[in-house]
């Protein structure tokens, strides 16, 4: 995983999809200081967010190429897409990708088969799963292991 800096003079993220984890990183960003956009096609979801919240938000759905554009996705030092479904954050990532050429990409897969076809794409992947599994593994104590997905 290439690491970035986080923060530049012109740093801007994108983030899709303001659930539990979009708003409390949009949250985190903000007060760290970095100009953010967070995305849900749901108007409700933005309660999530802090009052200290201090970034943008913008209602609509993003596999929809007229909502990433109003959102300036052009201009994103980094684009992260945590909505629940792996295929909007698929999408999402390849369209920041491809169309947009961002740099910075990062995707949450449940489904930790697809996450090494993404890192040929130069896309990050975060696989809540994988994450909880090694958690588990962790607190009960079992041995590390290179363990082929099932
Ligand atoms: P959570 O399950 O708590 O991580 O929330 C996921 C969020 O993603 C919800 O607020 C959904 O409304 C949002 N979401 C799902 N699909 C899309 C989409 N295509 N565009 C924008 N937001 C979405």
């Amino acid at each position: 995983m290439k690491l970035f800096p986080y923060k530049s003079s012109n740093d801007y993220t994108v983030i899709v999809g303001c659930g539990r984890l979009g708003a409390n990183l949009a949250n985190t960003l903000s007060d760290s200081g970095g100009n953010i956009i967070i995305i849900d096609k749901d108007p409700e979801a933005f309660r999530k967010l802090s009052p200290s919240y201090g970034g943008l938000v913008l209602t609509g759905d993003a596999t929809e190429m007229g909502v990433l554009s109003n959102a300036e996705i052009e201009k994103a030092t980094a684009v992260i897409s945590v909505t629940n479904k792996d295929n909007t954050n698929i999408m999402v990532a390849q369209l920041a990708k491809e169309m947009f050429h961002i740099d910075r990409v990062i995707a949450r897969l449940y489904d930790p088969e697809c996450e090494c076809v993404y890192e040929e794409f130069g896309i990050d992947t975060v696989c809540p799963t994988e994450l909880s599994t090694k958690e588990i593994d962790e607190l009960l104590g079992v041995p590390e292991t290179e363990v082929e997905p099932v």
